[in-house]
């Protein structure tokens, strides 16, 4: 178990996934929020039963897993619905998260989340890395990536927090605005220099 915890953060198609898979490769464990709340609701947990039992059947794809854009328009307009969900996966996630960050065996873990700047969750992190790139290429990368229309990642981008406050929270930024060299770069030294916190963190 390590008790240096990196959090890393962006906004949509920033880089956080191309950032994380690279530190991993160095070795780093990475608890990632996303994969987490799919983890709470897969196929044969509680979580997924209450869901269905309270929403309705209608949740439950033919393969098993939750319909999760559906959802999304469940308690899109339903402030009741979003605070009942969220006070059923919010313990979850967070025991889940707690477990998972407890369980890294390497110096220090990295926790990447989309929202550790908007849900001020930042606290149990010693270090706040964000990967930054101008919106314009935010909206290009995840339009390519996911076959999005333009005014749907511009919808998202704007429900996230803003450029300025991510900055203003990050103790750390990969620009990510160049190729993959550029970021490797930047990652392997990020890397030594967490490394190093890591251990002198750990010093008498
Ligand atoms: P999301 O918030 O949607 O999960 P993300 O922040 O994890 O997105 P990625 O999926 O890592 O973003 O990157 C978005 C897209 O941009 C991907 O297709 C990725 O391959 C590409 N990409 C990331 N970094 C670069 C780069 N430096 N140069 C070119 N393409 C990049």
């Amino acid at each position: 178990m390590s008790n240096f915890i990196v959090g890393l953060t962006g906004g949509i198609g920033s880089g956080k996934t191309a950032v994380s898979n690279r530190f991993a490769k160095l070795g780093v464990g990475i608890v990632d929020a996303d994969v987490i709340a799919r983890e709470v609701v897969e196929p044969g947990t509680d979580a997924l039963a209450k869901i269905a039992a309270h929403f309705g059947q209608h949740l439950i794809q033919s393969d098993g897993q939750l319909d999760r854009a559906a959802l999304r328009q469940t308690i899109f307009s339903d402030a009741d619905a979003k605070q009942w969900l969220e006070s059923l996966l919010h313990p979850l996630i967070a025991n889940e998260t707690a477990r998972q960050l407890a369980a890294v065996q390497s110096s220090y873990a990295i926790y990447v989340s989309p929202l550790l700047v908007e849900g001020n969750q930042q606290g149990f992190c010693q270090r706040l890395v964000v990967v930054d790139v101008p919106e314009s290429v935010q909206l290009e990368r995840t339009m390519k990536r996911d076959s999005n229309e333009q005014a749907q990642v511009e919808r998202i981008i704007a429900s996230q927090a803003s450029r300025e406050a991510r900055l203003a929270a990050a103790s750390d930024v990969i620009d990510n605005n160049a190729g993959f060299a550029e970021l490797d770069k930047q990652i392997s030294q990020l890397h030594q220099q967490f490394l190093d916190l890591a251990r002198n963190s750990k010093a008498p």
